[in-house]
């Protein structure tokens, strides 16, 4: 049976610009061939009344991310957390991540398989 994760990230989207950084911070951290990274950016397109729209970014990991234990371990933030100018993204235990997901909405709590 796989051991159950203890950390995981907590994805705060409501303030991402989408300016790409976290996704280009991993894929320099691992040096991911272009196209890849352990964070990919998404844009959601929210449609309003009146023919109008809203556009949502929303930064998720892919199955590469890794949670940069490496860095973790020595005390560091992982990359794409250490990047954000926003501070969209947390690392943390989960049992901490989780108790500030009630708190508001627009909020993505996620841990690796
Ligand atoms: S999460 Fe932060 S670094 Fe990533 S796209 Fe959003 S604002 Fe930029
Ligand atoms: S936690 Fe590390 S491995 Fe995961 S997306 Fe962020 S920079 Fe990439």
């Amino acid at each position: 049976m796989s051991k159950k994760p203890e950390y995981g990230l907590l994805i705060d989207y409501e303030y991402c610009t989408g300016c790409y950084t976290c996704q280009v911070a991993c894929c320099q951290e691992y040096g991911w061939e272009a196209g890849m990274s352990g964070m990919q950016v998404m844009e959601i397109v929210q449609k309003l009344p009146k023919g109008k729209a809203y556009l949502n970014y929303l930064p998720f990991p892919t199955e590469l991310c890794v949670l940069c234990a490496a860095r973790t371990k020595k005390g560091l933030q992982p990359a794409c957390v250490q990047h954000c100018m926003a501070g969209v993204i947390k690392w943390g235990r989960l049992t901490e991540l989780a108790k500030e997901l009630g708190r508001k909405p627009r909020m993505v709590l996620w841990s690796p398989r």
